[in-house]
């Protein structure tokens, strides 16, 4: 009887979905990154695209260094757009935490530290022990 009762409780909890309040919350915190990220990925570029700034011979080795660095960051950067991209159209068609591996909720409080989680805790440990 108390395994019955549990069983039901557990299944109950694991349909539910994330509230519409905590939808709106994720919802702004991701368009907020988004925009942050546009507006760094565009300054960035104009940077990069902008010839006054190798101004003599010397800073070439310099600048160039720069710019290798510069377009790891741009490259981790576009990558988090685009997961942020992902997660936004996820909260369009109702699919914001669910994992994507095992379709389990993904737990609250790991969205709110990674809001672009794609998959929940042991899907992403299973993940990370292949790679
Ligand atoms: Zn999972």
């Amino acid at each position: 009887m108390t395994v019955a009762l549990d069983n039901n409780y557990y299944n109950q909890n694991s349909e539910e979905q994330l509230s519409q309040e905590e939808l709106n919350y994720f919802k702004e915190e991701l368009e907020r990154q988004k925009e942050k990220i546009e507006t760094r990925l565009k300054r960035r570029i104009e940077e990069l695209n902008n010839p006054d700034e190798a101004k003599d011979e010397g800073d070439h080795a310099s600048i160039a260094i720069d710019n290798l660095t510069s377009n790891t960051i741009l490259r981790e950067q576009q990558r988090t757009l685009s997961q942020i991209k992902r997660s936004l159209n996820k909260i369009a068609l109702g699919t914001y935490g669910i994992c994507s591996m095992c379709e389990e909720k993904i737990d609250i409080e790991r969205l709110k530290i990674q809001m672009f989680s794609e998959y929940c805790v042991s899907c992403r440990n299973e993940l990370d022990k292949r790679s």
